[in-house]
């Protein structure tokens, strides 16, 4: 066991330049902390030493400290168009080959500096860990983390600058853990090394009760449980990575989101809440769904369960599903699915059409899913009508429905995403008082 605490700690360390470092603890306790730095944090010059000095000041503060980062800015999308370029349809081996340069660029260039300061700090990509993951490029799942070589770098008081996002298969090559999965690089790190703090630093100030950017008086909450913020991250608010908080929860690792760019105390998330329970704690939306309806389905038993099977066993999954009342022997069954499994999933089905006893399928891209979350719904009658009415009164109409404990989700017309968030927020006030 290494040493978490000590009253009068005092270590020296000669820098590049042969200046001698003094860091002093007195009668403090050394705290290990994860941080993890998203693409916007990182955008530039300024911001990487903005972020380069918020790391500096627990360090100095005699903690020891992990770094999680993202690639800067907007890179993992360029990257993405580079490829396309290249080969519309690059194998997800490669393309996840690609993807992890942009975090690798980032940690070098975080460690550069940092050394630049004057201060002592490495970056580990996921082969030097090392980080294990699933086989499944593209959206690989980690499995395991071995801490010998970070608490190595740790005991020699460097500040460890580790790639999110990126993972090793079995095969020794690189994966990556779907977008946004840096996020859950830095809970799995706090996890592993039995951190005392995980801080995920974005450009908002926490988590609001809907985007920010979407509803301009959306709130944000002083702390959120792990099944509303998992609810809420599944069904689109990209604040935080849907994996992050499943692991969070499961390790118990308490989470702190908060802006790199401004001091404010950010969201906690954690197991449960002081506040009083909540009716509804969020609106999310997510634009990256399709509709798909089969038409014409012989109205007998198995053929929902022959059309979903032949879905499953490709790693399809759909979400909202809907069958029509049956009529003069015949149904129609539509629902949705990212729109990312829009092609194959058209393409098994009207190459199965005469199994499924379809006449034909329809498919509808401009849609999108809005979903209210809160764990409160579950006791309360009308969360369901209320939402509802936001959607009449703002001449919204709702394509699908979909309920569960803790959420109520619609699909609408993609165009319609903004004033739905926004007629929702409003009637359920959830705005911030001004
Ligand atoms: P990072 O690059 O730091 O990982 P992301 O872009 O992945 O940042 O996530 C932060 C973004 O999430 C915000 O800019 C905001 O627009 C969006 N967002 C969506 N829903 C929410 C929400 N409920 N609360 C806060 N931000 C949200
Ligand atoms: N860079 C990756 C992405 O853009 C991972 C992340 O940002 O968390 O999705
Ligand atoms: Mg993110």
């Amino acid at each position: 066991m290494y040493p978490r605490t000590f009253t009068y700690g005092l270590f020296a360390r000669e820098n590049k330049q042969g200046y001698l470092k003094i860091c002093v603890n007195i009668g403090g306790k050394t705290v290990l902390i994860v941080k993890k730095f998203g693409g916007s944090s990182l955008a530039n010059k300024e911001r990487v030493f903005n972020v380069a000095n918020r790391i500096l000041e627990d360090y100095i503060a005699g903690h020891e400290v992990i770094v999680v980062l993202s690639a800067q800015g907007d890179t993992t999308d360029e990257l993405l168009d580079k490829a396309k370029e290249i080969n519309p349809n690059p194998s997800r081996r490669e393309m996840d080959m690609l993807l992890a340069t942009g975090e690798q660029q980032s940690v070098s260039l975080m460690a550069m500096a940092i050394e630049s300061l004057g201060y002592p700090a490495i970056s580990l990509n996921a082969y030097q860990v090392p980080m294990v993951t699933t086989s499944t490029y593209g959206n690989a799942r980690l499995k395991k983390i071995d801490s010998d070589r970070i608490r190595t770098e740790l005991d020699r008081k460097n500040i460890v600058i580790v790639t999110g996002f990126q993972g090793i298969n079995r095969y020794e090559d690189i994966t990556t853990l779907g977008r946004g999965g840096s996020d859950t690089t830095a809970v799995a790190l706090a996890a592993a090394l039995d951190a005392d703090k995980c801080e995920i630093f974005t450009d908002v100030n926490g988590v609001y009760t809907a985007d920010p950017r979407v509803v301009k008086n959306a709130r944000k909450l002083d702390e959120i449980t792990y099944d509303e913020m998992l609810e809420l991250a599944s069904l689109g608010a990209k604040v935080l990575h849907n994996r992050s908080v499943e692991l969070a929860k499961k390790y118990g690792v308490e989470l702190v989101v908060r802006s790199s760019l401004t001091r404010e105390e950010g969201t906690i998330v954690k197991e449960e809440c002081r506040m009083e329970k909540m009716l509804v704690s969020g609106v999310a939306s997510d634009k990256d769904v399709a509709r798909i309806a089969v038409i014409g389905i012989k109205d007998e038993p198995g053929k929902a369960f022959m059309l979903f099977s032949l879905l499953a066993k490709k790693g399809i999954n759909v979400d909202i599903i809907l069958q029509s009342v049956g009529r003069e022997g015949s149904k129609d069954i539509s629902f949705t699915l990212p729109t990312s499994d829009l092609k194959e999933a058209v393409s098994i089905i009207e190459g199965n059409l005469d199994r499924i006893s379809g006449s034909k399928v329809e498919v509808d891209e401009d849609v999108a899913k809005v979903s209210l979350v809160g764990a409160g719904m579950a006791s309360n009658a009308g969360v369901a009508s209320t939402m509802f009415e936001a959607l009449y009164d703002a001449d919204i109409n709702i394509k699908m429905i979909s309920t569960s404990e803790i959420k109520i989700s619609v699909l609408v017309d993609e165009h319609d995403v903004e004033a739905a968030m926004n007629a929702i927020h409003e009637q359920f006030k959830l705005a911030a008082s001004k």
